[in-house]
């Protein structure tokens, strides 16, 4: 059945509630594999107490708010981390709804927003991870590379004027992986110091099997913008120190999200029109 015909309010409802429990899978997942735990095995269980958790005391979102934030067996506080990560991942699959990907305008609609979804939550995991421990997970990359070329073969294969399509996204990924290697590795002869991290590489090659070139360029371009004004900001209000490591991947999966979203078009006639703005004066 075509979405179209699916009265939209109950698609909205149904991708919230599907978003908030793949936000909760995601809870697991960047809490245990930084420990090297298995993410399927054992089931969510109290990290104080152990006491594993009954299907009503693990409901994404609202089961938080049903315990006062408390674990029911032994009391101790639940991060606030989770229903918020919850709640972020529901509005990322609210967002995919509406996402106008410049690659994927003729086609079938609902499969970009089920692949819109899986690149939200992909991201959503790195962006944690990257911000908690400067890591990028090569599976999770690859993952996403894997997914990004799949929906680009699907599209290639379905419409002619698409043919070129899974070629386009294929070399955008690779060219993209081996320039920010490069680019990291010059970084490093001129600053003496790792400047950007192995797995910005890897999350590029991403960027680029999801968005092709010229999505990959914006991206990467508004990434360096949002970085710098943020790192301005953050020296001027001094809650960063000078040659701090910040992390990079936080910054390209947003803007890539935001790419991705909202189409090359928008972004690249904001950039023009701000441009346009320092031509003036
Ligand atoms: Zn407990």
């Amino acid at each position: 059945m075509d979405i179209v015909f699916m009265p939209v309010l109950v698609v909205l409802i149904f991708l919230a509630c599907i978003g908030a429990c793949i936000g909760s899978f995601i809870n697991v997942i960047v809490w245990r594999m930084p420990r090297g735990e298995s993410i399927v095995f054992p089931g969510s269980h109290c990290i104080k107490c152990n006491h594993f958790l009954s299907w009503f005391d693990n409901i994404p979102f609202i089961s938080f708010f049903l315990l006062k934030g408390r674990c029911r067996n032994c009391g101790e506080p639940i991060s606030f981390r989770y229903p918020l990560i919850e709640l972020i991942c529901a509005l990322l699959f609210l967002i995919s709804y509406f996402s106008t990907p410049s690659s994927y305008l003729l086609g079938t609609q609902w499969l970009v927003i089920i692949f819109s979804c899986i690149l939200a939550s992909i991201l959503l995991s790195l962006t944690i991870l990257d911000i908690n421990y400067f890591w990028l997970p090569e599976s999770i990359c690859r993952f996403g590379v894997f997914c990004g070329l799949l929906l680009s073969f699907i599209f290639s294969l379905n419409l002619e004027e698409n043919s070129s399509l899974f070629a386009e996204h294929f070399f955008a990924s690779i060219l993209g992986y081996f320039s920010f290697s490069l680019l990291s590795k010059v970084a490093k002869k001129i600053l003496g110091k790792p400047a950007l991290g192995k797995g910005d590489a890897k999350l590029v090659a991403l960027i680029g099997s999801w968005l092709g070139f010229y999505g990959l360029c914006l991206t990467v371009y508004l990434a360096f913008i949002a970085s710098g004004i943020l790192v301005t900001i953050g020296l001027f209000l001094k809650r960063i120190k000078f040659g701090e490591y910040l992390p990079f991947g936080p910054f390209l999966s947003i803007c890539t999200f935001l790419v991705w979203s909202l189409g090359n078009y928008f972004w690249y006639s904001k950039i023009i029109a701000f441009g346009n703005l320092f031509l003036r004066t």
